[in-house]
């Protein structure tokens, strides 16, 4: 195929979360015919998640490569943010930035062995009191030991991101169809009314996509999450201004502050397979913790309980690249899919246009994985 034909690839992706969405809107606009597959769009887990951009506080050692992608996208995130808005709607970030408190001195042991990470790795994040945290988000409780500021990680309202990423694709000629993908080969979509011809597929149906290519078999498995969406009342006092993370007793907590008065409060995580109903022990767990470090959620409606299936890698890095002639892949976003939809979208697009991966994408080729399971 000639670089001037894939300027005209006619291009299928199938799924329509964030990823389906972001890819399906830079494909258009890049000047591909794009058709997106998927039943039920914007839905998944990224209707669900929390909305945070955070590389840093989601970083640990031993996974650079995740970090550096997951800076890379957040840089690239207000100017996607901007186009959105031009083409579709506001996504809605909040740039105010995170803490991450601790519970107790293990806790805060935790936080330490992060801040030593990220100080080593050359990025910067403040270790505080607990009575620093409270000075910058007063509802916080009095108990907590320790804290860490980081001003960087941001955070974007999922739900209006992925309504204006619908609106984008539209504006710009995607064709939404409404089919489950059974099936995908080298230039074709199967579905329940029949074959789809294109010039590439790109496979972006979260922790199902392994199910559509042979070589993505064992590389990718859903892993659950349970998640909570609480609303203040006019009487309470009102949710915090910025992202606010929290380790209690060893386990991980959020509440992102969404600008209308709700708060997210996530997030569980473990095995379950395709199970995505939500338990009442997950919900539980979260509102314990989250009373606990931030007392007044206690007086909030409960608003929703949710759960969701993030698409795991076996590194924690996503799956970005050509699996075979006419087939990309885009998946394993795991914790970070709305960090990662610029930096992905640029990826397949890259791909898309005849050209590599750029940047720090490169290190998420399938082909890594392909390589050290042939070992
Ligand atoms: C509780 C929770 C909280 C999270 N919080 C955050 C966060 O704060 N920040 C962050 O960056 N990430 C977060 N994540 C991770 C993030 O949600 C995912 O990484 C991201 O949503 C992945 O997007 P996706 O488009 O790959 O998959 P999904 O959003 O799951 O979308 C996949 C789509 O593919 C469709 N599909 C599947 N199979 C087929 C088929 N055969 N044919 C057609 N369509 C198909 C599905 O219908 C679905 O719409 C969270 C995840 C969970 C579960």
């Amino acid at each position: 195929m000639t670089t001037e034909s894939r300027k005209q690839a006619r291009v299928a992706v199938v799924g329509g979360g964030v990823i389906g969405l972001a890819v399906a809107w830079r494909a258009a606009v890049a000047g591909h015919a794009v058709t997106l597959f998927d039943p039920e769009p914007a839905a998944g887990a990224s209707w669900v998640a929390g909305g945070m951009l955070a590389p840093v506080a989601e970083a640990w050692p031993g996974e650079e490569a995740v970090l550096e992608l997951g800076e890379e996208s957040l840089a690239q995130w207000p100017q996607f943010a901007d186009e959105l808005t031009t083409d579709g709607a506001d996504p809605v970030m909040n740039t105010a930035g995170t803490i991450i408190a601790a519970w107790d001195p293990g806790d805060a042991a935790q936080l330490e062995v992060l801040a030593d990470y990220l100080r080593r790795v050359g990025r910067g994040a403040e270790l505080v009191h607990g009575h620093e945290l409270r000075k910058r988000v007063p509802g916080l409780t009095s108990r907590l030991r320790a804290g860490l500021v980081v001003p960087g990680d941001l955070a974007v309202d999922n739900r209006r991101l992925l309504k204006a990423l619908l609106l984008a694709g539209e504006r710009r000629g995607v064709d939404y169809r409404r089919e489950w993908v059974e099936a995908v080969g080298p230039g074709t979509v199967r579905t329940e009314s029949g074959e789809f011809d294109c010039d590439e597929v790109v496979l972006a149906a979260g922790a199902r996509t392994g199910a559509l290519h042979d070589e993505l078999r064992g590389l990718v498995r859903p892993l659950k999450g349970e998640i909570l969406r609480l609303r203040a009342r006019r009487t309470s006092l009102p949710p915090p201004p910025m992202t606010v993370r929290a380790v209690v007793e060893n386990r991980p907590l959020y509440l992102v502050p969404r600008s209308d008065g709700e708060v997210v409060v996530g997030a569980t995580q473990y095995e379950a397979g395709f199970d995505e109903t939500v338990a009442a022990g997950g919900v539980r767990e979260l509102l314990d913790a989250a009373e606990r470090v931030y007392p007044s959620v206690a007086e909030y409606e409960l608003a929703e309980t949710a759960a969701g299936l993030r698409s795991a890698s076996t590194d924690n890095l996503p799956l970005i690249g050509r699996l075979s002639d006419g087939v990309i892949v885009a998946t394993g976003h795991y914790r970070n899919g709305l960090l990662h939809a610029p930096v992905t979208a640029r990826a397949v697009v890259a791909l898309l246009d005849g050209g590599e991966l750029p940047g720090a994408a490169r290190a998420a080729d399938p082909a890594r994985v392909e390589k050290e399971a042939s070992v």
